[in-house]
């Protein structure tokens, strides 16, 4: 297995800012569910404990709709997604980075794997 790389995010006004560590990002997914489609969020999931909040925590706002199981955060300043917190079905706790916050990403050289999150 590679090496995990780190990865700096933060959101547009830089009051929410992190660290995260993953196999490098090759990949994202773009999701068709009512939040996505909006906002046009890219994710890459890694576990919680790979993910390191340097800043911001009491910048953020919780947004959760339909089964809540997706904390849909945002920086409560400028607005951005930088990443979301969630649960995995066996209980793991994930963090879905949006990859277009990600500094060392460029979202227009990555693969996008369509879900259809409408649906699930
Ligand atoms: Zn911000």
């Amino acid at each position: 297995m590679a090496d995990k790389t780190t990865y700096h995010g933060s959101c547009h006004c830089g009051a929410v800012r992190y660290e995260a560590k993953s196999e490098p990002i090759a990949e994202a997914l773009s999701c068709n569910c009512s939040m996505c489609r909006r906002k046009g969020t890219l994710f890459a999931f890694i576990p919680a404990s790979d993910f390191d909040l340097k800043s911001g925590e009491e910048a953020l706002s919780d947004y959760q709709f339909n089964k809540r199981v997706i904390h849909h955060l945002f920086c409560k300043t400028c607005g951005v997604t930088s990443f979301g917190r969630g649960t995995m079905p066996d209980g793991t706790e994930t963090i879905a980075l949006n990859v277009r916050c990600i500094d060392e990403i460029d979202p227009t050289t990555i693969r996008i794997n369509h879900v259809d999150g409408k649906n699930f």
